[in-house]
């Protein structure tokens, strides 16, 4: 499939989210790259952004909470290309009310190559990338095929 080349800027927008059993590992890896994050804009779900906002001190985008429709903002931002990177700490140890958005978000993550951490691990490695610093084309698969497949509407009604 051929790709289009989506340019990611200096100043990146990411997107953090942590359910509620994984918040306080966010909290860690974020005071730990506050400098870093400082300069990006950071948005995130409601409860998250609240306590990213004070742990931090500086302003986050908060969006709806999660389970209220947070998750699909961010997807949207994602399709809209208004999010660079996601960083979400979901819990795999606990179902969560809005499971199915959960799974949305990590799938237009996909569709659209953002780069995605879901551990503490992945987040270390992402911004500590050299790529973080400068410039980057993300590459994305060209959806025009797709968009223009000929859909068979079967025989048309007498
Ligand atoms: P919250 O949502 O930050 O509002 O808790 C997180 C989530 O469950 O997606």
């Amino acid at each position: 499939m051929p790709h289009k080349k989506i340019p990611m800027e200096h100043d990146k927008k990411i997107a953090l989210v942590a359910h509620d059993n994984k918040k306080r590992d966010l909290v860690e890896w974020a005071k730990f790259n506050r400098d870093l994050l400082a300069h990006h804009q950071v948005f995130a779900t409601g409860t998250t952004g609240k306590i990213l906002e004070q742990e931090l001190g500086f302003k986050i985008v908060k969006l709806k909470s999660g389970p209220l429709g947070g998750d699909q903002q961010i997807g949207a931002k994602i399709v809209e290309g208004k999010i660079d990177f996601l960083i979400f700490f979901w819990d795999p140890l606990e179902p969560q009310p809005h499971d199915p958005d959960v799974k949305a978000l990590l799938r237009m993550a996909v569709v659209w190559n953002i780069p995605i951490a879901n551990n503490r691990a992945s987040a270390d490695f992402m911004i500590s990338s050299p790529l973080m610093d400068g410039e980057y084309d993300r590459l994305v698969p060209d959806y025009e095929n797709y968009t223009s497949r000929k859909v068979n509407l079967g025989d048309k009604p007498n």
